[in-house]
């Protein structure tokens, strides 16, 4: 399979980023903006580690009030305000259910938390929720675009939720958001960066291998091949792998206390109504939080906090995905909740500071920038955060990196619309413009409105590229068409199957791959990058078995005899 990259030996950059999770992305848009020369690098695809597995909410954290992390809520809903105008396309208003099982519980645990003494918070009472929802309403004042909260007495609740458990005695609702493709955000990111300044490079699938006096070498983990790079400043995004990278880089560090967390997708249509485009948001009795909301047709539930050590061993095990589906059924008695329904599995690792502290879930979310010196190389180690404050992050991390290099920040991100959602049309703007892409492009108007729900604005492009050449719906698959796969393919930094089935597209989060679709489009996407007929077969071999290992899709890959013949080769 061919390289993409187009580093040279010895190219000079600014900066160097390792690890192209939403923090790493976030920070090369927001450093390429300013017209720093940047790097970044991923040994796989971007948002492959934890940016690709969270519970998909731009939140500000309501359970973030409970430990008195009063900054990083005020942060977290300012900055899902700002999502909220800056990537419409794919980040939208969630109204959140809180269920309330008791008037006055909690107040007791609540203070111990807030006091940093302990204490499990098993019992939301009313009056402890009604408290926190106004703080949060209160820091979640700037740039705001949403309702505020309100609670619904016994009747209501029942009324709105005629399954939920009989012990709920009144419900709350507030609005948050919800992130539909959060791996496709943090593409564009990267896209963004390169569009904008031409002296930036993103190499995928690349790691390093050593550093001597500033000068890398890294290697193309698909081909082989090493070059070398030098950098001013060496930026290690690398998450859940942060101090590994930093081993490689010959820092030993202990920066990373990581836990897992899973969630699944469940196919339940009596769920699916009863939820009506809202979240519930719910304790459980080992004073945890799990959620569960609609997402592409099916319900997604999530999720758990175990302690782990190998990020790589990261997967859903059957224990976690009974104990969701056991939290579910208790708020949800009146319908029936089976492990039959699982669709769709995953998990990943926050990449949270290493601490001593017994329960994961009272370990702070908000981020350490720690700063190292290699042989007179700063090298800033990102620890920790929420996918929702990465451009907060990546604004912080860039004016530091921008003082240690002695340049002038240009441009702030604040107010600019990522990828996709530039010039995206308002709500009351939007039946016009599916109106104009429809006739613009000579396309059905449902088509038009998949385009536009699936990329944003980059649809006109993508339905303009459909346009060029002869068109056709993927057979086994016909929401989606050959030339926009194909133009995925060759316009998205793809070099993986999996990169375009798992990340630049639904296709497996929704709940709709099948041997037979992973065989179609890698015809596609093969034809489009080249590949031979074993490497279309290999790719399509792999991206099953990574579904079938890590997020439980069942099913053998019917091989023909002549794909046999070809593996064997
Ligand atoms: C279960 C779960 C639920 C979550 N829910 C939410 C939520 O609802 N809302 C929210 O705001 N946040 C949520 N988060 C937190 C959020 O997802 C993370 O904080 C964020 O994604 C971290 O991004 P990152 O870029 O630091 O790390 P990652 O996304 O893990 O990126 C690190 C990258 O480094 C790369 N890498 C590793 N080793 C190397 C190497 N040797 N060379 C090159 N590259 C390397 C990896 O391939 C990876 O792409 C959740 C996290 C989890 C795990």
């Amino acid at each position: 399979m061919k390289s993409i990259s187009v580093v040279s030996d010895n190219t000079e950059f600014d900066v160097v980023i390792i690890g192209a999770g939403i923090n790493g992305a976030g920070l090369f848009r927001e450093l390429a903006l300013q017209g720093v020369r940047t790097l970044i690098l991923d040994r796989n695809d971007i948002c492959t580690g934890a940016s690709c597995a969270p519970s998909r909410l731009i939140h500000g954290g309501i359970k973030y009030l409970e430990t008195g992390e009063f900054k990083l809520v005020a942060q977290s809903t300012l900055e899902r305000n700002l999502l909220l105008r800056n990537a419409p396309h794919v980040v939208r208003p969630l109204p959140t259910v809180l269920p309330i099982r008791t008037w006055f519980g909690g107040i007791v645990p609540s203070f111990r938390r807030f006091l940093n003494l302990g204490g499990k918070m098993t019992d939301r009472g009313a009056l402890v929720l009604e408290a926190g929802l106004q703080i949060y309403d209160f820091l979640g004042r700037r740039a705001r675009v949403m309702p505020r909260h309100c609670l619904f007495l016994n009747r209501r609740t029942r009324r709105e939720w005629p399954h939920m458990a009989k012990d709920v005695v009144a419900t709350a609702q507030y609005y948050d958001a919800a992130i539909t493709q959060p791996e496709r955000l943090g593409y564009e990111c990267v896209q963004d960066g390169l569009e904008t300044a031409p002296n930036c490079e993103a190499l995928t699938y690349t790691a390093p291998v050593s550093l001597q006096n500033g000068h890398f070498v890294l290697r193309d983990v698909l081909t082989g091949e090493t070059r070398t790079v030098k950098a001013r400043v060496i930026v290690n995004a690398g998450g859940a792998w942060i101090d590994q990278i930093n081993a490689v880089l010959g820092l030993p560090t202990k920066y990373i206390g990581g836990t897992k967390g899973s969630h699944l997708l469940l196919k339940h249509d009596d769920l699916i109504r009863e939820l009506k485009g809202r979240m519930v948001y719910f304790g459980t009795p080992d004073g945890r939080i799990c959620l569960a909301y609609p997402f592409f047709g099916n319900v997604l539930v999530g999720s758990t906090d175990l302690r782990i050590e190998d990020p790589d061993k990261a997967v859903c095990t059957d224990e976690e995905q009974d104990y969701m589906l056991r939290m579910l059924a208790d708020l949800f008695p009146g319908f029936h909740i089976a492990k039959e329904q699982v669709v769709y599995r995953y998990s990943g690792v926050r990449p949270l500071p290493a601490t001593n502290a017994a329960d994961p879930g009272a370990i702070s979310r908000d981020h350490i920038t720690h700063e190292d010196n290699l042989a007179g190389t700063p090298l800033l180690s990102l620890v920790g955060g929420k996918w929702t404050t990465f451009r907060g992050l990546g604004e912080e991390v860039a004016d530091r990196i921008l003082t240690l290099l002695d340049y002038p920040r240009s441009t702030s991100t604040k107010e600019l619309a990522i990828g996709g959602g530039r010039s995206f049309p308002s709500v009351e703007q939007h039946t016009a413009y599916l109106d104009r892409l429809a006739i613009s492009c000579g396309i059905p108007r449902p088509r038009a409105a998949d385009l536009l729900d699936r990329y944003g604005t980059l649809a006109r492009k993508i339905a303009a590229f459909c346009q060029e050449e002869a068109d056709a719906p993927l057979r086994t698959l016909p929401s989606y068409t050959r030339r926009e796969l194909a133009f995925i393919a060759r316009n998205e930094l793809v070099r993986r199957l999996s990169d375009v089935l798992y990340r630049r597209t639904s296709i497996a989060l929704s709940g709709r791959m099948t041997p037979d679709v992973v065989q179609d489009v890698a015809r596609v996407v093969g034809e489009e990058l080249g590949w031979s007929e074993q490497d279309i077969a290999r790719e399509a071999q792999a991206a099953w078995k990574e579904g079938r290992e890590r997020h439980n899709l069942r099913g053998e890959f019917p091989l023909s005899s002549e794909s046999h013949e070809i593996l064997k080769a």
